[in-house]
């Protein structure tokens, strides 16, 4: 029987998720079918048990749904309990399971893809919204020496400090007070550059040898990592990887297949 998944999500049109997945099933000989769903930005709900109802196996979940998913899932794994946002829902029987693997997806990019190991370096994150909630734990699972939150609106990363501590060092604090800091890995979780902008990093922040990361990908991530490299980092690195690696952990979850990364990536890049 065929299995039927979908990336639900408002706008949804422009996600690469149905390539992907198609793709993974390629390899892993799954019979399944991939599809976009937009959901009106009221009625994600009965979006998702309507696809339930038509025997729907399980969805990505993107902007701007993921609390919603994370509300509606009636059982969590821990990194999306504590990030409150899911991007996986898999649908079993009466049970609707939802995970995060945004986390998962970055650390893998980096700590395999780019082989530039986290443990011991110092990371700056960029960004308090949903998607750095939903990196935080995995990154502190990797254990680097500092782990820094930076945002524009100081309370939202002063929270999220508060939160993740608990797990392991990580503190918060305003752009201006990175000034004098300098960091191996610089990640932009931020939103700045769907519109053009930069994160306002005071001058100094990129160590000797360090890597700047932009969830972004495209050409949308170009002036952050042209900055940063401007500005001393070795390496600069679009968020393409972290969106197939997320998805292959997605994978995963739905059917108990790692699939690889390497060709799906590749092939993306041949055709951006
Ligand atoms: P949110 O809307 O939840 O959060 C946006 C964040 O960006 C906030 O911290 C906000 O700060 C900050 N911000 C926005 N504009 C600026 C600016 N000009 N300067 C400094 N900070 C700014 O978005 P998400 O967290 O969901 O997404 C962030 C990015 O991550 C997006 O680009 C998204 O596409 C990408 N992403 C990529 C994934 C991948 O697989 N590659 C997966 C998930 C996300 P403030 O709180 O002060 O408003």
């Amino acid at each position: 029987m065929t299995d039927r998944y979908a990336v639900v999500g408002n706008p949804v049109a422009h996600s690469l998720s149905p390539q992907i997945h198609t793709a993974f099933a390629r390899q892993t000989g799954a019979d399944l079918v991939y599809t976009r769903l937009l959901a009106p930005l009221d009625r994600f709900a009965a979006c998702i048990a309507e696809f339930r109802a038509e025997g729907g196996a399980g969805v990505n979940v993107t902007l701007p749904f993921k609390l919603e998913a994370w509300r509606l899932a009636t059982r969590r794994s821990e990194r999306a309990e504590q990030a409150q946002a899911v991007n996986t829902l898999r649908f079993d029987g009466g049970v609707v399971f939802g995970d995060n693997t945004d986390g998962a997806g970055l650390v893998r990019d980096i700590e395999i893809n780019c082989a530039h190991a986290i443990a011991g370096r110092r990371v700056l994150l960029l960004g308090a919204g949903g998607a750095a909630r939903g990196v935080l734990l995995p990154l502190i699972g990797c254990r680097p020496s500092a782990l820094v939150i930076a945002n524009r609106s100081i309370d939202k990363a002063l929270a999220l400090a508060q939160h993740f501590s608990r797990w392991g060092a990580c503190r918060a604090c305003s752009y201006a007070e990175l000034a004098a800091n300098t960091f191996d890995i610089v990640i932009n979780a931020t939103s700045a550059s769907v519109a053009g902008e930069l994160p306002p990093l005071p001058a100094g922040v990129f160590a000797p040898g360090s890597l700047a990361y932009d969830m972004m990908y495209g050409a949308r991530a170009l002036p952050f990592l042209q900055s940063a490299q401007a500005q001393g980092a070795a390496r600069g690195i679009d968020g393409l990887g972290m969106l197939v690696e997320q998805a292959a952990e997605a994978f995963f979850v739905w059917r108990g297949v790692r699939p690889q990364t390497a060709p799906v990536i590749a092939a993306l890049k041949e055709i951006r």
